[in-house]
Protein backbone atom coordinates (compact mmCIF):
# COMPACT_ATOMS: atom_id res chain seq x y z
CA UNK A 1 0.00 0.00 0.00
CA UNK A 2 1.51 3.27 -1.01
CA UNK A 3 -0.11 6.57 0.61
CA UNK A 4 1.93 10.25 -0.46
CA UNK A 5 1.27 13.57 1.40
CA UNK A 6 0.69 16.62 -1.07
CA UNK A 7 0.22 19.90 -0.55
CA UNK A 8 1.68 23.50 -0.37
CA UNK A 9 4.91 24.31 2.23
CA UNK A 10 3.86 24.61 5.15
CA UNK A 11 0.71 22.24 5.10
CA UNK A 12 1.60 20.07 7.35
CA UNK A 13 2.99 16.71 5.27
CA UNK A 14 6.11 16.31 7.01
CA UNK A 15 4.19 16.30 10.21
CA UNK A 16 1.49 13.79 9.16
CA UNK A 17 3.51 11.86 7.46
CA UNK A 18 5.07 10.69 10.37
CA UNK A 19 2.27 10.41 12.70
CA UNK A 20 0.78 8.10 10.08
CA UNK A 21 4.00 5.84 10.48
CA UNK A 22 3.92 5.76 13.72
CA UNK A 23 0.53 4.91 14.26
CA UNK A 24 0.57 2.31 11.79
CA UNK A 25 4.12 0.95 13.22
CA UNK A 26 2.26 0.45 16.39
CA UNK A 27 -0.91 -1.36 14.69
CA UNK A 28 1.94 -4.23 13.64
CA UNK A 29 2.38 -2.60 10.30
CA UNK A 30 5.90 -2.71 8.51
CA UNK A 31 5.99 0.92 6.98
CA UNK A 32 8.61 2.58 5.66
CA UNK A 33 8.67 6.12 5.45
CA UNK A 34 10.33 8.31 2.86
CA UNK A 35 10.53 11.98 1.47
CA UNK A 36 10.97 13.48 -2.06
CA UNK A 37 13.40 15.20 -3.02
CA UNK A 38 15.23 12.31 -1.47
CA UNK A 39 15.13 9.64 0.69
CA UNK A 40 18.45 7.63 -0.64
CA UNK A 41 21.44 8.72 -0.70
CA UNK A 42 21.71 9.77 -4.14
CA UNK A 43 17.98 11.26 -3.66
CA UNK A 44 19.39 13.64 -0.75
CA UNK A 45 22.38 14.99 -2.87
CA UNK A 46 20.26 16.25 -5.63
CA UNK A 47 17.90 17.99 -2.76
CA UNK A 48 20.79 19.36 -1.39
CA UNK A 49 21.80 20.74 -4.92
CA UNK A 50 17.93 21.53 -5.46
CA UNK A 51 17.46 23.26 -1.80
CA UNK A 52 21.34 25.34 -2.70
CA UNK A 53 20.69 29.02 -3.20
CA UNK A 54 23.30 28.85 -5.46
CA UNK A 55 20.70 26.80 -7.80
CA UNK A 56 18.07 29.58 -7.80
CA UNK A 57 18.28 30.50 -11.23
CA UNK A 58 17.85 26.88 -12.37
CA UNK A 59 15.66 26.64 -15.65
CA UNK A 60 12.28 25.11 -14.94
CA UNK A 61 13.59 22.08 -17.05
CA UNK A 62 16.20 21.60 -15.35
CA UNK A 63 14.78 21.68 -12.24
CA UNK A 64 12.27 18.90 -13.08
CA UNK A 65 14.76 16.64 -14.39
CA UNK A 66 16.61 16.90 -11.17
CA UNK A 67 13.16 15.98 -8.97
CA UNK A 68 12.74 13.40 -11.79
CA UNK A 69 16.00 11.78 -11.12
CA UNK A 70 15.74 12.03 -7.67
CA UNK A 71 12.66 10.23 -8.06
CA UNK A 72 14.11 6.98 -10.50
CA UNK A 73 16.52 6.44 -7.75
CA UNK A 74 13.42 6.80 -4.77
CA UNK A 75 11.07 4.62 -6.95
CA UNK A 76 13.78 1.89 -8.04
CA UNK A 77 15.61 1.23 -5.08
CA UNK A 78 13.38 1.82 -2.11
CA UNK A 79 9.71 2.15 -3.04
CA UNK A 80 9.05 -0.68 -5.35
CA UNK A 81 11.14 -3.08 -3.61
CA UNK A 82 9.39 -2.08 -0.18
CA UNK A 83 5.76 -2.47 -1.80
CA UNK A 84 6.90 -5.73 -2.91
CA UNK A 85 7.99 -7.13 0.39
CA UNK A 86 4.31 -6.03 1.30
CA UNK A 87 5.21 -3.19 3.51
CA UNK A 88 3.16 0.24 3.49
CA UNK A 89 5.48 2.90 1.80
CA UNK A 90 4.39 6.62 3.22
CA UNK A 91 6.27 9.02 1.12
CA UNK A 92 6.27 12.67 1.80
CA UNK A 93 5.96 13.98 -1.56
CA UNK A 94 5.48 12.11 -5.16
CA UNK A 95 4.95 13.07 -9.10
CA UNK A 96 2.06 15.02 -8.11
CA UNK A 97 4.06 17.74 -6.39
CA UNK A 98 6.58 17.70 -9.93
CA UNK A 99 3.12 18.55 -11.98
CA UNK A 100 1.84 21.36 -9.14
CA UNK A 101 5.50 23.09 -8.74
CA UNK A 102 7.02 22.82 -12.08
CA UNK A 103 3.59 22.39 -14.24
CA UNK A 104 1.08 24.91 -12.45
CA UNK A 105 4.19 26.94 -10.63
CA UNK A 106 6.77 27.32 -13.06
CA UNK A 107 4.32 27.03 -16.37
CA UNK A 108 6.12 23.58 -17.73
CA UNK A 109 4.07 21.75 -20.25
CA UNK A 110 2.15 19.10 -18.07
CA UNK A 111 1.75 16.64 -20.55
CA UNK A 112 5.84 16.36 -20.79
CA UNK A 113 6.03 16.14 -17.16
CA UNK A 114 3.65 13.77 -17.19
CA UNK A 115 5.52 11.79 -19.67
CA UNK A 116 8.70 12.20 -17.56
CA UNK A 117 7.59 11.36 -14.66
CA UNK A 118 5.92 8.02 -15.66
CA UNK A 119 9.48 7.09 -16.68
CA UNK A 120 11.30 8.06 -13.60
CA UNK A 121 8.16 6.23 -11.59
CA UNK A 122 7.59 3.34 -14.08
CA UNK A 123 4.09 4.48 -13.77
CA UNK A 124 4.23 4.07 -10.26
CA UNK A 125 0.30 5.57 -9.07
CA UNK A 126 -0.05 5.81 -5.02
CA UNK A 127 -2.87 4.29 -3.75
CA UNK A 128 -3.85 6.83 -1.67
CA UNK A 129 -2.69 11.09 -2.13
CA UNK A 130 -3.44 12.85 1.10
CA UNK A 131 -3.94 16.18 -0.03
CA UNK A 132 -3.35 19.06 2.94
CA UNK A 133 -4.93 21.81 1.07
CA UNK A 134 -4.78 25.79 2.41
CA UNK A 135 -4.80 28.96 1.40
CA UNK A 136 -0.99 29.52 0.41
CA UNK A 137 -0.75 33.50 2.80
CA UNK A 138 -1.51 30.76 5.92
CA UNK A 139 0.47 28.04 4.43
CA UNK A 140 3.87 30.28 4.16
CA UNK A 141 2.83 32.66 7.55
CA UNK A 142 3.54 29.68 9.47
CA UNK A 143 6.59 28.98 8.26
CA UNK A 144 8.29 32.41 8.55
CA UNK A 145 6.14 33.35 11.50
CA UNK A 146 4.85 36.89 9.94
CA UNK A 147 2.13 36.82 7.29
CA UNK A 148 3.53 40.50 6.01
CA UNK A 149 6.58 39.86 5.16
CA UNK A 150 5.64 37.35 2.40
CA UNK A 151 6.86 38.92 -0.69
CA UNK A 152 3.84 39.04 -3.43
CA UNK A 153 5.80 36.63 -6.23
CA UNK A 154 6.08 34.17 -3.74
CA UNK A 155 2.31 34.21 -2.66
CA UNK A 156 1.40 34.27 -6.29
CA UNK A 157 3.45 30.79 -7.16
CA UNK A 158 2.41 29.20 -4.32
CA UNK A 159 -1.33 30.04 -5.08
CA UNK A 160 -0.83 28.23 -8.60
CA UNK A 161 0.53 25.48 -7.13
CA UNK A 162 -2.36 25.31 -5.00
CA UNK A 163 -4.82 25.08 -7.17
CA UNK A 164 -2.51 23.08 -9.55
CA UNK A 165 -3.11 20.34 -6.84
CA UNK A 166 -6.78 21.59 -6.83
CA UNK A 167 -7.05 20.75 -10.49
CA UNK A 168 -5.35 16.80 -10.34
CA UNK A 169 -7.70 16.30 -7.90
CA UNK A 170 -10.33 16.51 -10.41
CA UNK A 171 -8.78 14.56 -12.75
CA UNK A 172 -9.10 11.12 -10.23
CA UNK A 173 -11.17 12.54 -7.28
CA UNK A 174 -11.38 8.48 -6.22
CA UNK A 175 -7.47 8.53 -5.91
CA UNK A 176 -7.21 11.70 -3.03
CA UNK A 177 -8.36 12.77 0.40
CA UNK A 178 -8.56 16.50 0.60
CA UNK A 179 -8.03 17.73 3.92
CA UNK A 180 -8.07 21.58 5.37
CA UNK A 181 -4.60 21.27 6.36
CA UNK A 182 -5.75 24.30 9.16
CA UNK A 183 -7.71 21.38 11.00
CA UNK A 184 -5.87 20.48 14.24
CA UNK A 185 -3.07 18.26 14.12
CA UNK A 186 -4.64 15.52 16.02
CA UNK A 187 -7.91 15.68 13.75
CA UNK A 188 -6.23 15.46 10.73
CA UNK A 189 -4.33 12.40 11.96
CA UNK A 190 -7.71 10.74 13.12
CA UNK A 191 -8.95 11.70 9.52
CA UNK A 192 -6.16 10.22 7.80
CA UNK A 193 -5.37 7.15 9.67
CA UNK A 194 -9.06 5.86 9.43
CA UNK A 195 -9.29 6.60 6.01
CA UNK A 196 -6.00 4.57 5.35
CA UNK A 197 -7.13 1.70 7.29
CA UNK A 198 -10.97 1.84 4.94
CA UNK A 199 -8.92 1.01 2.19
CA UNK A 200 -6.23 -1.65 2.83
O1 LIG B 1 8.68 19.15 1.08
P1 LIG B 1 9.91 19.92 1.41
O2 LIG B 1 9.63 21.14 2.19
O3 LIG B 1 10.94 19.07 2.05
O4 LIG B 1 10.50 20.40 0.01
C1 LIG B 1 11.69 21.12 -0.06
C2 LIG B 1 11.55 22.32 -0.96
O5 LIG B 1 11.49 21.93 -2.33
C3 LIG B 1 10.31 23.15 -0.69
O6 LIG B 1 10.69 24.50 -0.52
C4 LIG B 1 9.48 23.01 -1.94
O7 LIG B 1 8.84 24.20 -2.23
C5 LIG B 1 10.48 22.63 -3.01
N1 LIG B 1 9.93 21.75 -4.04
C6 LIG B 1 9.75 22.23 -5.34
N2 LIG B 1 9.26 21.38 -6.30
C7 LIG B 1 8.94 20.11 -6.02
C8 LIG B 1 9.09 19.63 -4.70
C9 LIG B 1 9.59 20.49 -3.73
O8 LIG B 1 10.03 23.38 -5.61
N3 LIG B 1 8.51 19.31 -6.98
MG1 LIG C 1 7.77 19.31 5.00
Amino acid sequence: FFVVFEGIDGAGKTTQARLLAQALVQRGHPVVLTREPGGTPVGEKIRSLLLDPVLAGLTPLAEALLYAGARAELVASTIRPALAGGRVVISDRFVDSSLAYQGYGRCLDLKELEQLNALATGGLVPDLTVLLDMPAAEALARLTGRADRIEQERLDFFDRVRWGYRQLVKRAPQRYLVLDGRLGCRELHRQILKAVEERF
